[in-house]
């Protein structure tokens, strides 16, 4: 990828630039509680955007993209919003950076890719990432933090891309650090690296492909649901709720409102009892909590669908030591820890009979987890 973005850049705009590269990120567990106020855990993946970035001297950014094969051309002012999607990333960066009193001036940039897109591996976020962290270095000294690194890729999202994220991705993505991953809480962005070198397992995401139409806001319903939870228990999100408060106010609450807060406080305590297991080499524990969060949001929460269920039962069938749904449901991934011995045959097993039931194979991503935003020497 270096070689192909150097020799692209060379002819392009007659010059060598600086490569600079971020990271996509996998979420171990923790799925549905950032608007909780609770814990999640990612970590930055060996799938990653790399861009060579050279100061032009001018007001313009000119960019390419090797992956999507088109060429952009923009200036750093608020009006010069460029038309194609993916420039309207890194226009987005520009203009976060800007906004916060950072510098950036014209430059010439070639960039590429092996995230896969709209996997939900937050090829976006790498994107962002990736031009923030370059243009701290080529233009600010580092004066930039890093956490507001993450916010700026954040706030792009928000306001040039129409995505309202959260924060994870781009953390995940900023502070990555090979062989280790984080827990974020997410209401006081305090965070912590784990130790996370599993060896003998491999860590695999099955892309199922599908990807299901959501009628009538299932997501805004289970926020609703656990806010309504919350405020019978008179707090202001489940992070501060334990299931002993859920019981006692059982009577009081729906059926299916007592489904959804259990659900979100146990992924709060599975977090925890994964941190404790990863501390302890422990990952066959790491392994029985996944299992229980696919429990969890499939029955609980109800955020599964056919084809991802299928999925962690044949993960099961198999002898996978951890397998569960990633990301926010209704399909995408799952993502599985596998011993070394029966990767081979869960991976065969998985293909065969997915296509057989579903008539395609789902697509294998096999993960490392490896550092997040940095300069390539
Ligand atoms: P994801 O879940 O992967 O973040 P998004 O839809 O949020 O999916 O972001 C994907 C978008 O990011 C693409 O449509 C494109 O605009 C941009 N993007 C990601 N990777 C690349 C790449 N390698 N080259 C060009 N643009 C990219
Ligand atoms: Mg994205």
């Amino acid at each position: 990828m270096k070689t192909k973005i150097n020799e692209e850049f060379k002819q392009r705009f007659g010059a060598e630039g600086t490569m600079y590269a971020s990271a996509g990120r996998i979420n171990l567990i923790g799925e549905h509680t950032d608007y909780n106020g609770g814990f999640v855990f990612p970590g930055a993946i060996d799938k990653v955007i790399m861009a060579e970035l050279k100061p032009n001297g001018t007001d313009k950014v000119r960019v390419f993209s090797i992956d999507i094969n088109e060429y952009a051309e923009f200036g750093l002012n608020e009006e010069d919003a460029p038309s194609q999607s993916w420039a309207r990333y890194i226009f987005g960066v520009c203009r976060e950076i800007i906004k916060r009193g950072g510098k950036v001036q014209g430059f010439d940039a070639v960039f590429a890719g092996n995230v896969p897109l709209g996997a939900g591996l937050s090829s976006s976020a790498a994107l962002e990432s990736c031009f923030a962290f370059a243009l701290n270095d080529m233009f600010n000294n580092n004066s930039i933090d890093k956490f507001e690194l993450a916010k700026i890729g954040q706030s792009t999202e928000h306001n040039y891309c129409g995505v309202n994220c959260g924060i994870m991705d781009q953390f995940a993505s900023v502070f990555g650090k090979k062989g280790h991953l984080m827990r974020l809480d997410c209401r006081s962005l305090e965070y912590e690296y784990y130790p996370f070198n599993p060896e003998g397992y491999k860590l695999v995401l099955l892309d199922s492909k599908v990807k299901h139409e959501l009628k009538d806001s299932p997501y805004n319903k289970r926020r609703q649901s656990c806010e309504r939870v919350a405020a019978r228990l008179g707090i202001e999100t489940l992070r501060d709720a334990t299931m002993e408060d859920l019981d006692k106010v059982k009577s009081d609450i729906t059926a299916e409102d007592y489904l959804r807060a259990r659900f979100v406080i146990g992924e709060k305590e599975r977090v925890l009892a994964v941190c404790d297991a990863l501390v302890k080499g422990d990952y066959e524990t790491v392994g029985r909590k996944m299992y229980e969060t696919h429990e969890g949001l499939s029955k609980d929460y109800e955020v599964s669908c056919v084809e991802l269920d299928y999925l962690n039962d044949i993960a099961k069938e198999c002898g996978v030591t951890g397998s569960r749904i990633m990301g926010g449901g209704f399909g995408g991934c799952t993502i599985n820890l596998v011993k070394n011995e029966l990767y081979d045959n869960f991976i065969a097993t998985a293909k065969a009979k997915f296509n057989e039931k579903y008539g395609h194979e789902p697509v294998v991503i096999d993960v490392v987890i490896s550092d997040g935003a940095r300069k390539c020497e």
